[in-house]
């Protein structure tokens, strides 16, 4: 195994040296602070409280996403939000089933810190946790206003949505942002290889059928996304 470089551990989730913290655990790249506090004072002045409910994120914290989802620990959800019976699935099934909706360790695009999950704090109804599900960015959610401003004005910041419609990989998250000065330069320094050798290191569940399958996974979960 090589020695990873700098760029390697931070596409990877391995280091948060680029990471500017706002609060305890939100976190962002340093240099998408001042276009993040742009586009939130924008908003701000369209009446709307934008509010990050998930920044960096490090590859521990994916990989115990995974390893819960994996032992049956967390639910596994299908898209009409309904919890799947994993004893009834095959391995391969349950990998799928899991990257519809969380990343593999080591491939998350909140490893880069450039990618967040927003929501509008003030249109959130009291008493109403937060789901990050689609339906509260549609048309009829309480979010929807976030949404067609988002639409409007998120590109002038330099944002964009990579999963903003189902693919056949990620599910649609309405949610998550992508500065991309940051991250088109990250996305192409990514590669399979990097993510092979990432999991052949780690005490990951699945790893065997992980790493055989992988370029069927690289291919329809992790660059199929949408163009800038
Ligand atoms: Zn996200």
């Amino acid at each position: 195994m090589h020695k990873m470089t700098k760029l390697e551990l931070m596409l990877t989730g391995k280091t948060e040296s680029h990471i500017h913290w706002l609060s305890n655990n939100i976190g962002i790249h340093h240099e998408m602070l001042s276009s993040f506090n742009q586009l939130q004072l924008a908003a701000q002045s369209a009446g709307i409280e934008l509010t990050i409910a998930s920044g960096f994120r490090s590859f521990e914290r994916q990989l115990s996403i995974w390893q819960n989802k994996f032992s049956g620990i967390s639910a596994i959800k299908d898209t009409s939000n309904q919890i799947l019976s994993t004893e009834n699935l095959s391995e391969r099934e349950k990998i799928h089933a899991i990257m519809l909706f969380s990343a593999l360790p080591g491939a998350s695009r909140h490893h880069w810190g450039c990618d967040i999950d927003v929501y509008a704090k003030n249109l959130l109804p009291a008493e109403q946790p937060l789901a990050l599900e689609p339906w509260e960015y549609q048309a009829s959610g309480h979010f929807y206003p976030l949404t067609v401003w988002l639409a409007e004005h998120a590109k002038t910041f330099g944002f964009f949505f990579p999963y903003d419609k189902f693919r056949g990989g990620v599910a649609q998250e309405p949610w998550h942002l992508s500065y991309l000065p940051l991250s088109q330069h990250y996305q192409q320094a990514y590669t399979e290889a990097l993510l092979a050798e990432t999991l052949l290191n780690t005490d990951i569940q699945g790893k065997a059928l992980l790493l055989q399958i992988l370029p069927e996974l690289y291919q329809r979960y992790i660059i199929n996304i949408a163009e800038a």
